[in-house]
């Protein structure tokens, strides 16, 4: 969707314009424009609130988090802020590698003050001295977007010592990734920033009490954090007006392959699907229709036309046995042969796999292999049940989301479309 030297955000679109009010406009906004548009001023409303009642309202928000593991994101401030200890960490994960998400490199290219604006909230909120920004590697711009950021907002008295003449003190450094989509896992990435090799670690503890450097953190999403200046500025109940009682505020989604429209569509919680692919981006590419869209990225499931009615909303799409994931949703017509499809995402997890635990490291290959046989033609009888084998082993024994997800969009194939996967 991105293109070739085309900003992503002139793929803006949407019902509502909350989290993007000051994204495609063609430029980055910086600081002096942000404070004109009202930036800042939840920094200066929160600092004027007791850290408890910043993290009471973002609970009473009904805030969780948009990486993809919806969290309640308030429990997480509570449980960083109770954890015993003076040194106290806030990152910002804005390693967005998942295949066809690219709404927090908008929020990075086009806003990025109001992502530290959260920052900055959120670690006066937990009692945090200290903010890291971990950026895909393969993300210049935003890197340099959120590099300049950090400094215009340090110069201005936004980070640095006695904040806006308090006596909060807090600094935000960014660090760059470096094309391991593992990175993206929180623990993993704790281990990249500490200097090693990215590799995840097991959980518990959670990085609540034992996160960066060991000590208590709080790790969240840019879209996440992104929602922070906003439900601080207004309040919680004017959040709460937008979306679902379970979900409520807006959502960004990533959409692409086959669509009219692709790009990325901030809409309240709760549009139906097809409000979504057909009214918002035009539908199916002309001449064409819709044989299957994959919900949340290489980790998600396959969704079917029978499913065009699902609200989005993470209790409609959990029922629906459809992941919300980060957002992203990949369209595919009829012309498209789902054992490709499959194969590019067995193709992803066998590269992607760190290798410390057995079940992924073995299951992604294997996976890859049988995928790469079925793509050729040659289906073996016994392929449905080694795919299934390796697939749910990887699955239930996994260390980390990564190999606890990787045959899930495989096994959602082989659950919709079964002839694809058996001997003709
Ligand atoms: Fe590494 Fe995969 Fe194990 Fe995660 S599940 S620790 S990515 S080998």
């Amino acid at each position: 969707v991105s293109g070739r030297g085309e900003r992503p955000s002139s793929l803006l679109g949407g019902t509502v314009s909350i989290l993007t009010a000051n994204c495609g406009l063609g430029h980055t906004v910086e600081l002096s424009e942000y404070l004109d548009l009202g930036g800042y001023q939840a920094l200066r409303k929160a600092l004027q609130t007791p850290p408890r009642q910043i993290i009471e309202e973002i609970k009473a928000a009904g805030l969780v988090g948009r990486g993809g593991a919806a969290f309640p994101t308030g429990l997480k401030w509570e449980a960083a802020a109770n954890a015993p200890g003076s040194v106290k960490y806030v990152v910002c994960n804005a390693d967005e590698a998942e295949p066809g998400t690219f709404k927090d490199r908008v929020l990075m290219e086009d806003d990025p003050h109001s992502i530290l604006e959260g920052i900055i909230i959120a670690g006066y909120a937990i009692g945090a001295q200290k903010g890291y920004v971990y950026i895909r590697g393969e993300y210049l711009l935003p890197y340099q977007a959120m590099k300049k950021a950090v400094e215009d907002a340090r110069e201005a008295g936004f980070l640095g010592n006695n904040i806006l003449d308090t006596d909060f003190n807090f600094d935000i450094e960014i660090r760059r990734g470096a094309g391991a989509y593992i990175c993206g896992e929180e623990t993993a990435l704790f281990e990249s920033i500490e200097g090693k090799r990215g590799f995840p670690r097991l959980k518990p503890p959670f990085p609540t009490t034992h996160g960066l450097f060991g000590k208590p953190t709080v790790i969240n999403n840019v879209e996440t954090l992104a929602n922070v200046p906003v439900i601080i500025r207004k309040g919680a109940a004017h959040y709460r007006k937008l979306g679902t009682e379970k979900s409520p505020g807006s959502k960004l989604f990533c959409l692409s392959g086959d669509v009219v429209r692709p790009g990325l569509y901030e809409v309240p919680f709760g549009i139906p699907f097809h409000h979504l692919l057909y009214d918002l981006a035009g539908g199916v590419r002309p001449g064409h229709h819709l044989q299957a869209a994959l919900f949340g990225g290489a980790a998600g499931a396959f969704a079917t036309p029978d499913h065009l009615n699902v609200r989005l909303t993470f209790e409609d799409l959990k029922e629906a046995g459809l992941p919300l994931g980060s957002g992203v949703i990949t369209v595919f017509d009829e012309t498209r042969d789902l054992r490709d499809i499959c194969l590019r995402l067995a193709r992803f997890f066998a590269e992607e796999s760190c290798g410390k635990c057995y079940p992924c490291q073995m299951g992604t290959q294997r996976q890859f292999e049988i995928l790469e046989r079925i793509a050729r033609g040659e289906v073996q009888q016994e392929d449905w049940e080694r795919l299934q084998d390796v697939g749910w082993t990887m699955t239930d024994s996994s260390l980390c989301g990564l190999g606890q997800t990787a045959a899930s969009a495989i096994l959602s194939a082989m659950k919709h479309f079964p002839h694809l996967f058996q001997p003709i």
